[in-house]
């Protein structure tokens, strides 16, 4: 997301850019919708396995193809709330909030939300912040049955809005009818760096496109503080490529391993945060079941509730954000459930609705990633973790109050970094983050690392969007003072 929607803000200014991508860009099969090949078979999980904190291998569900992760992502672009710019008490701690306000990149959402097509709708949400542009398409309908729950959810106090989405809904049904949320784009309607970011780039001439072109090293110049270039392996051919400005945007995890294995101490470490402070949100899938009632709805994605994302409810501290996930069939749940056969859990999926919740992970030093022999090593310190269980256990007693008997949820695990982010922070103190406020390393002017890393809270929402409008935020500032001067 970062790296792509650089590439598409850069490409104007007519500099020479070139992309190069580890992975290579996800072609349609029968398996792009198939979800027992999606969920069952893992068909386009990584061939790849990380360490976690005990020295444990997982296969970690992060995606290696031209658009990263968003190829798979639910596409939820939603912006960070006012609130989360500034330090936010939880039960468990106070984030050191944002080294701007939310002001300051008010326009770039604005813009972000152009180039992603988001559908949206403003004033169905209190916490929702202010807008200097509406929303560019009206926000995607709900399906009948999904009519039904928001009205049940407004029957017990709550008030959902339609969560912001960048899908051609009906060019994704097109293709098959199936949800979108963690299936995979093959160019059938999600918005997504591919299709918005890399596509639009690649549109100008002086941008090109390296497939399979993993990069291994950044590589320092002479004087020890511009950063020359990097080393890749293009097609399993090891190459040095110099470069005037460099952007890292592989992901938290990843560009924190790749600044740490480009030389001993890492690159842009003087602060020493590089891979520390790793965040991902405490999330579960909470799965509401009426057996009264049958949930018909094909993609289900399409409302939020931020009833306690503020407070608790009773003006104590906050909990969380709550949103459909994708809706949840007997083949995707039996991934999880691997005993029983698809026709019980048939039962099961044909009478829920399926919702995800979502609470902030604070900062943590001890939360990291590391290198371990050429391994990446991903100790992730899960915080706020009470706050979460609050979540959970009050959104229940909503669901049972709206006429859900049977309320069900399951957390996601750490081999689900979907939200990763936090690993090479921006901030004021180069003696605490690598990056300034406009990701460039302190100690490497023409250096940018403009992805998840950056992220100095994970707040409470999707972080995709914050993602693409400090890259349009970061990109504008390159334009005017590095390629000005070039
Ligand atoms: C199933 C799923 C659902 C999600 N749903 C949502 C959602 O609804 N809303 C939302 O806001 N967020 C969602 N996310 C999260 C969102 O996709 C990420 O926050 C976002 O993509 C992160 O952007 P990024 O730029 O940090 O990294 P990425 O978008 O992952 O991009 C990193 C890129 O770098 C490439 N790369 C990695 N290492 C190298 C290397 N060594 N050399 C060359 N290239 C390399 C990768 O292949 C990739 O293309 C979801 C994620 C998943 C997995």
């Amino acid at each position: 997301m970062g790296g792509a929607t650089c590439a598409a803000a850069l490409a104007r200014t007519g500099a020479r850019i070139l992309i190069l991508e580890r992975g290579e860009r996800l072609r349609d099969s029968a398996n792009a919708r198939d979800a027992r090949a999606i969920f069952q078979r893992g068909v386009f999980r990584p061939q790849e396995s990380w360490l976690d904190g005990a020295g444990r291998p997982f296969n970690p569900g992060n995606y290696y193809y031209v658009g990263g992760n968003t190829k798979l992502y639910g596409a939820v672009l939603i912006r960070y709330r006012a609130q989360d710019f500034e330090p936010i008490t939880y039960r468990e701690g106070t984030t050191a909030g944002w080294p701007f306000g939310y002001g300051e990149l008010e326009p770039w959402y604005s813009r972000a939300e152009k180039l992603y097509k988001v559908r949206g709708a403003i004033g169905f949400d209190r916490t929702e912040p202010p807008h200097s542009q509406a929303y560019p398409f009206a926000p995607v309908a709900d399906e009948p049955a999904i009519a039904k729950v928001r009205e049940r959810m407004r029957s017990v106090g709550l008030n959902p809005f339609p969560l912001p989405l960048g899908v051609d809904v009906d060019k994704w049904l097109q293709r098959a009818k199936t949800p979108w949320d963690a299936f995979p784009d093959t160019g059938t309607g999600k918005m997504d760096a591919e299709s918005c970011g890399v596509n639009e780039a690649l549109g100008h001439p002086n941008v090109e496109l390296r497939e399979n072109a993993r990069v291994e090293r950044l590589l320092l110049g002479v004087d020890g503080k511009c950063i020359a270039g990097v080393e890749a392996a293009i097609d399993g051919e090891r190459r040095r490529i110099a470069a005037s400005i460099v952007i890292l945007a592989a992901g938290a995890v990843n560009s924190a391993a790749l600044l740490l294995a480009s030389r001993d101490g890492g690159i842009a470490n003087r602060s020493g945060a590089v891979g520390r402070h790793f965040m991902n949100h405490n999330s579960s899938a909470i799965l509401a079941i009426d057996p009264r009632w049958v949930n018909d709805s094909i993609y289900q994605k399409t409302l939020g509730i931020n009833d306690f994302y503020l407070d608790d409810g009773h003006g104590g501290p906050p909990l969380g954000n709550i949103q459909l996930l994708g809706r949840v069939t007997a083949p995707i749940l039996k991934s999880n459930i691997r005993m029983a056969p698809e026709w019980t859990l048939n039962m099961v999926t044909r009478r829920s609705v399926d919702w995800y919740a979502m609470s902030e992970d604070l900062s943590n030093p001890e939360s990291r990633v590391t290198m371990d022999g050429g391994r990446i090593r991903l100790d992730w310190k899960r915080s706020n973790w009470s706050a979460h269980e609050g979540l959970v256990k009050t959104f229940k007693e909503r669901l049972h109050a709206a006429g859900y008997p049977i309320v069900l949820s399951k957390p996601f695990d750490r081999r689900t970094p979907s939200h990763q982010c936090g690993t090479v922070r921006i901030g004021r103190d180069p003696s605490r983050s690598p990056l300034d406020p406009y990701c460039r390393a302190w100690d490497h002017p023409n250096l940018f690392v403009v992805d998840a890393s950056f992220l100095p809270t994970s707040a409470g929402v999707n972080p995709a969007l914050t993602i693409a409008a400090q890259a349009l935020r970061v990109t504008d500032h390159i334009a005017k003072t590095d390629l000005q001067s070039t």
